[in-house]
């Protein structure tokens, strides 16, 4: 066998995620290695926490990034969260809201599901309704930006009425942190999780999460041991907290922690408004020139994510075929649809330092040249 080095493409990343990474990003994970132990290292990942509070606009103590994916953090706040019985409260208008309904079924907690359509923000009367009938729940779970649609719900008030209920919030803010407005603290979330490779132009593989103090309580006060082990944050906070001295958990990926302590100072350092403000810009930018070409959004405009842009895939288009051309012909990545929109839409993500001028002005040349190929 004579495999050789990998050398990927420079792509553009405009599917749902990964998004691109910045040279400076880039250049932060070849840094060398320190232990994970280290003073300095946990130093930065003081740091670390800090600049993630930042972004989630919490003063949340335990707020940390989990040494594993997106969908790590949606399990990590689930198990630590809910135990068998419980009833918790599950929004569903994607694929992210089911994928929360079958974490509280694998927990044996009761989920009392409110369906809205693919397309659509999470209904929030339908949500109250559902609440007041339901008062022995626990827990309202809901997904703040559906990437497999491109619709954004409305937290604050769903957030509002989960606190009139007595309930727990948990919020997927994988898509949505970074890219649109969230106010943790504010808006009143207990228990919500990201990712590192949307909004926030890192590597794939991190999931910042942040749990209020109301959480944090209730996993203390547990009736039953968490099941998971890696994802009990019980054992995890006290590798993250303590005053320079810390217990082995586990090894934190070393690297792509420098990787999203670096993403977080640019983030810092553009400030969180202006950076929700160029997410927005682009988007118009991006739907005006799509409306040129007739091609029609899936959501409604007051409930579209800037950085996630669902299209119908017009009538006699391969979808495939545009999605190759564009990615052999200009290293260009567009999403396909997922679910209910598979080989019926494409998502266009503008997500963190992807959503630039450059990047919309040439998916729309290379996207109407890709139209053009089928004619
Ligand atoms: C991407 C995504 C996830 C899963 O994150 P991974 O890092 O892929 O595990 C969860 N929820 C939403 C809304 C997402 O967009």
């Amino acid at each position: 066998m004579n495999f050789q080095s990998f050398h990927p493409p420079r792509r553009i990343l405009m599917g749902p995620g990964p998004s691109d990474i910045s040279p400076e990003v880039l250049a932060s994970l070849s840094r060398p290695a320190i232990g994970h132990l280290d003073p300095l290292f946990i130093g930065m990942m003081d740091e670390l926490k800090a600049l993630l509070q930042y972004a989630f606009q919490t003063k949340n103590e335990f707020t940390i990034a989990l040494s594993a994916p997106g969908s790590a953090g949606m399990e990590a706040c689930f198990v630590n969260l809910v135990e068998a019985g419980d009833k918790v409260i599950v929004c569903r208008n994607g694929v992210f809201g089911d994928r929360m309904v079958q974490n509280v079924n694998r927990i044996g907690g009761e989920a009392i599901v409110v369906d809205s359509p693919w397309g659509r923000a999470v209904e929030v009367d339908k949500v109250e309704a559902a609440l007041k009938a339901n008062p022995e729940a626990k827990f309202l779970a809901f997904v703040h930006a559906e990437t497999s649609t491109g619709a954004l719900s409305d937290a604050k008030a769903l957030c509002a009425l989960a606190q009139q209920h007595d309930c727990l919030s948990i919020v997927d803010a994988v898509t949505s942190l970074g890219g649109v407005e969230l106010k943790v603290d504010d808006w009143g979330i207990d228990a919500i999780y990201s990712g590192s490779q949307k909004c926030l132009s890192c590597v794939p593989g991190l999931s910042p999460i942040s749990f209020s103090e109301k959480a944090v309580n209730v996993i203390k006060n547990r009736k039953t041991q968490i099941q998971s082990w890696f994802l009990d944050q019980s054992l995890v906070m006290s590798y993250w907290s303590g005053a320079g001295k810390r217990s082995y958990h586990h090894t934190a990926p070393v690297n792509s922690l420098y990787g999203l302590h670096e993403s977080l100072i640019h983030l810092q350092n553009e400030g969180l408004e202006n950076c929700w403000a160029r997410h927005q810009k682009q988007h118009e930018a991006l739907a005006k020139g799509l409306d040129k070409l007739g091609i029609k959004f899936i959501v409604p405009k007051e409930e579209r994510l800037p950085q996630l842009n669902a299209i119908y895939i017009p009538d006699g288009i391969d979808d495939v075929k545009v999605r190759s051309y564009l990615l052999n012909e200009y290293n260009l990545e567009i999403g396909g649809g997922l679910g209910d929109f598979a080989g019926k839409a494409w998502r266009i993500g503008l997500m963190g330092y992807t959503a630039r001028s450059e990047n919309v002005a040439l998916c729309l040349t290379t996207l109407t040249d890709a139209l053009a190929q089928q004619q």
